[in-house]
């Protein structure tokens, strides 16, 4: 089983191809599993139609979702469907035939059963029969009830629904497209990597608030549809064409469209997959999601009631090819929905820009490579980052750079690593990245010269991963590398938390943190638990005595197994400034820039320390409740 392939090495290869549509056929071959890879999946099918079909004569476990659908990568989640029509008919003739009562048959009914009981079977049967499989779970409440499960020796995740056969044929469909013209594949791995590395897409359980791989694969679809001339049918184009073997209805919606993409014609479009991907991102960049309705039935977006009024209409309205009054974007949020037009929006310049289009002579990130590295094509910014403001008593202000801030710094860290038991190893400080004000020269590239000026569209020169860490020990025996007069990354994006205006920084100090454990979570309890209800009031979030912080963290690690976790769960990068002064009133900025992209976890945690830190810093130097708001 391979591992999903390391950004840099995504990056490397990418930067030797001579030019994005040579960058995007490759990033198929780079993604995509590998035969080894396949035939690994296939016997697990069969493992589990084996240990199945003792349980369930007559069922049958049929692979849907990446595995299947022409859009896989290196260890990307297997998706099972268990259809037990078959098991349920076998039941139904045999009942009160002799010898039923031997097997499972007849500890439950099939037909009658209700969902959750049914899922609980299946989950006990992974569980007691089906070796290598661990964590096993279900999950009923999701919109398609799964369990879910990893296997141990191929380290795959995967799903097993039993009330989904509409997934095999939106799965069959995906994979007609991706066959039906060789541009698809690259537009949609491009499109899928994009959006990952933006925290637009994944895989949320359950919900959330992105979109999942198979609404942003419509994305990409209904866009190709809508080419002009297109590179894909519409749907309802594609039931004309359908022979009588390939006609079938699926709970009363129709799935039909031919099997063979050699039925096909061929399109008529002739534009390249760089200037598709380009295209896209001006389309959507510009695009009322909320106001209609994205249709890859007609191939075109329609007035919202044409949807029907079950649709469940929201900030995106994209309707399933097949199961027509489904938004298969209806869990997006406004805020997702606006920050992919933002993103769209963004990626559209830089595809506009000479570092899109040619490859760069001095050995940097370029065309898809530089596309995917998070926050990188936002013109002037840095990565996605997220500030916690730390209000500082006056006389701690240092006329001097390094005076009281040290402390300062050595403060955060103390949290961060002996209160919070994070890792924190201090790191260079931040390079600039923000486009030069007026009367500024661009900072000195200290590798090479610039790349040849042209159309860059406002993308910097700099290199773009977020200030990477470097273990050095600080002479002064501070904990964090304060450097004086450093600039600051600009923040990007609606997404950030708060947009400082200029100000001239004092001072900056910056770690590289990982978090391995949830200490954010369930503190409140633990803290009552420790204390043993010897203080009657609620403790303030990191106000409370650090000691007893340690030991919250300290039961916190404990609990989840004190061995450190294979991965940790976040990492970040961690920088802190003086800002204010004069009229302002002086504080601390803390900028927390994770990476790869900031996804539900991190906002978690990222909540949790803006309302812990400052009081745990207050604590740690003395400047009591008073000293600051
Ligand atoms: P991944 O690599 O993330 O697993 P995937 O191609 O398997 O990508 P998923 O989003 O996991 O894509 O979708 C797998 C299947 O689950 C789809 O074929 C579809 O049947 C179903 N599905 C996923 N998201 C939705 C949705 N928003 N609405 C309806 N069905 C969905
Ligand atoms: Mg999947």
């Amino acid at each position: 089983h391979r591992e999903p392939l390391g950004a840099g090495q995504l990056e490397r290869a990418l930067c030797q191809a001579n030019d994005v549509d040579a960058q995007m056929e490759q990033l198929v071959g780079l993604l995509e599993l590998s035969e080894g890879e396949r035939r690994l999946r296939h016997l697990l099918v069969a493992l589990f139609q084996e240990v199945f079909s003792e349980f369930f004569p007559g069922c049958s476990v049929l692979p849907f979702g990446s595995s299947v659908n022409g859009f896989d990568a290196h260890g990307c989640d297997l998706d099972l469907l268990l259809d037990l029509e078959p098991t349920k008919s076998l039941q139904s003739s045999a009942r009160g035939s002799p010898g039923a009562e031997e097997s499972i048959l007849s500890d439950i009914d099939l037909a009658s059963a209700s969902p959750p009981e049914l899922l609980e079977l299946v989950a006990a049967v992974l569980r007691r029969c089906v070796p290598g499989v661990r964590r096993v779970h279900a999950v009923p409440t999701a919109r398609r009830p799964v369990v879910k499960f990893s296997h141990k020796q191929s380290g795959l995740a995967g799903d097993i629904s039993v009330d989904n056969r509409l997934a095999l044929h939106n799965t069959r469909f995906l994979r007609l497209c991706g066959e039906a013209d060789e541009r698809v594949r690259p537009l949609g791995y491009a499109v899928r990597l994009w959006a990952k590395q933006q925290g637009l897409a994944g895989n949320p359980a359950g919900g959330g608030p992105l979109l999942t791989n198979y609404a942003l694969t419509l994305l990409v679809l209904f866009f190709l549809q809508t080419r002009s001339p297109p590179v894909l049918p519409a749907v309802a184009q594609l039931r004309e064409l359908a022979g009588d073997e390939d006609r079938v209805v699926v709970a009363g919606w129709d799935c039909s469209f031919p099997r063979d993409a050699a039925l096909l014609e061929p399109s008529a479009n002739s534009e390249s997959p760089s200037s598709l991907l380009a295209e896209f991102f001006r389309v959507f960049g510009d695009f009322d999601f909320s106001g209609q309705v994205l249709s890859l039935r007609e191939g075109r977006a329609l007035p919202l009631p044409e949807a029907g009024e079950l649709f469940k209409q929201g900030s995106l309205n994209l309707q399933d090819p097949f199961e027509l009054s489904h938004n298969v974007a209806a869990n997006v949020t406004e805020k997702t929905a606006a920050r992919l037009g933002h993103c769209c929006r963004a990626a559209a310049k830089y595809c506009r820009s000479l570092q899109y289009r040619c490859k760069s002579t001095k050995g940097r990130g370029w065309g898809l490579a530089r596309l995917f590295q998070p926050g990188a094509v936002e013109p002037g910014a840095g990565a996605a980052s997220f500030l916690i403001s730390i209000p500082v008593p006056a006389p701690w202000c240092p006329e001097e750079p390094g005076g009281g801030f040290k402390e300062i710094c050595a403060g955060i860290a103390f949290v961060l690593r002996d209160v919070l038991r994070c890792s924190c190893t201090p790191g260079k400080p931040p390079k600039q990245l923000g486009a030069p004000r007026a009367g500024q020269s661009l900072p000195q590239d200290p590798v090479g010269g610039k790349e040849p000026p042209g159309d860059t569209a406002g993308v910097e020169e700099e290199p773009l991963q977020p200030p990477t860490a470097s273990k050095r020990p600080q002479p002064d025996g501070t904990d964090g590398a304060a450097t004086p007069r450093a600039k600051r990354p600009r923040v990007n994006g609606p997404e950030q938390e708060e947009e400082e205006d200029e100000e001239e920084e004092e001072v900056v100090a910056s770690w590289s943190c990982t978090v391995w454990h949830h200490v954010w979570t369930g503190r409140r309890r633990l803290r009552r638990q420790l204390l043993h209800g010897a203080s009657p009031e609620e403790p303030e979030e990191g106000g409370d005595s650090l000691e007893l912080e340690q030991k919250v963290s300290e039961a916190i690690v404990q609990h989840e197994g004190a061995d450190r976790p294979p991965e940790p769960l976040l990492r970040f990068e961690a920088s802190a400034r003086l800002a204010g002064g004069g009229r302002r009133e002086p504080r601390v900025l803390l900028r927390l820039t994770p990476s790869p992209a900031p996804g539900p976890l991190f906002r978690d945690f990222f909540h949790f320390l803006q309302a812990f830190l400052p009081p745990a810093l207050r604590r740690r130097l003395g400047w009591g409740p008073g000293a600051a708001p």
